[in-house]
């Protein structure tokens, strides 16, 4: 017998002995001990799921009600899902209106990571007839779209860790060394964007949808939109008409398109201006499996979208 067969043979006793002794103790084995004693935090859509995540490490089990590369706007939960965030010992929303369903789902504890957040203004529905909007959905008509502003999404981190430290009080040094660790970075992406869009020609461009109202406070640009608050829903002819005067007007030749939609109404719109071209600005409302799967995740979303608005607005 070689060494080889000498330290298969040893393998083929033990595996059989540890099975015995997690079966006969009468007691979980250790790993699942910790797995019980995990909190469960489910969280609302992508960027939540990724917020939450950061701050919770390996100290809780986090999972999303919107499914990946789902867009969540008009998503509505099913009778498993309303169970799901039922049982979560935390539910993460967004709040701001986003999420209609949250109250009817009656969740043990919620972080609501937009409360505390001052807007100072009121949503005009732009789009008008093609869409409800948020209006009616306890967000006071304000735009939800926070978490593209980092300097918001680090109150969103904020928010979680308050609530991670007030359910779990026993890890709480670690919610917040990750929580810090996370707005770190948050500062450096915002001191990135400063840098790339510091020399442009352009401050207007138009998007999709809505969603970068926040962003575009932040950053001293203007943002124009396809759709209102919402990506979906018609569009009227003369919407187009108004979005290719407002291009030429302003002398644009791109269109942004969105990651999880389809991109055909800006192809139009971008065939009817001179030198027309579609690039995508993502509200990072989705992050797709295979997207998430290769390590793509907010920060690199955000940096993707600071490179087709640099192509846009003519920057050096
Ligand atoms: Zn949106």
């Amino acid at each position: 017998m070689n060494q080889s067969r000498v330290a298969l043979a040893a393998i083929a006793t033990l595996i059989p002995l540890a099975m015995i002794t997690t079966v006969y103790t009468g007691r979980p084995a250790l790993q699942d001990r910790e797995e019980q004693e995990k909190i469960t935090v489910v969280a609302s859509f992508y960027p939540l799921y990724e917020f939450a995540s950061r701050v919770v490490g390996d100290r809780a089990e986090v999972s999303s009600l919107v499914p990946a590369g789902v867009e969540p706007h008009d998503w509505e939960p099913t009778a498993e899902d309303v169970s799901r965030g039922r049982a979560a010992d935390v539910l993460v929303i967004n709040g701001a209106g986003f999420e209609r369903w949250a109250d009817d789902m009656q969740a043990k504890v919620v972080a609501n990571t937009s409360e505390g957040i001052e807007f100072n203004y009121r949503e005009e529905n732009e789009a008008g007839d093609d869409e409800q909007g948020h209006e009616d959905a306890g967000g006071g008509g304000v735009n939800p779209h926070i978490w593209l502003d980092p300097m918001l999404a680090k109150h969103q981190i904020d928010k979680i860790r308050d609530v991670m430290a007030s359910s779990d009080p026993a890890n709480t040094d670690y919610y917040n060394q990750n929580a810090d660790r996370f707005t770190a970075e948050l500062d450096s992406l915002d001191a990135f964007i400063r840098s790339e869009l510091a020399d442009c020609n352009k401050s207007d461009f138009i998007a999709f949808h809505d969603a970068f109202t926040h962003f575009s406070e932040r950053y001293g640009l203007r943002q124009h939109s396809i759709h209102g608050v919402s990506p979906e829903g018609e569009i009227l002819p003369q919407t187009i008409q108004q979005i290719i005067e407002l291009a030429n007007g302003f002398g644009i030749n791109i269109i942004y398109s969105e990651d999880l939609i389809d991109s055909r109404l800006a192809d139009t719109i971008a065939n009817e201006i001179p030198n027309g071209k579609v690039l995508v600005l993502s509200p990072i409302e989705g992050i797709g499996n295979e997207e998430q799967a290769a390590g793509i995740r907010y920060i690199d979303k955000m940096k993707q979208n600071i490179a087709n608005l640099k192509e846009g607005l003519e920057c050096r």
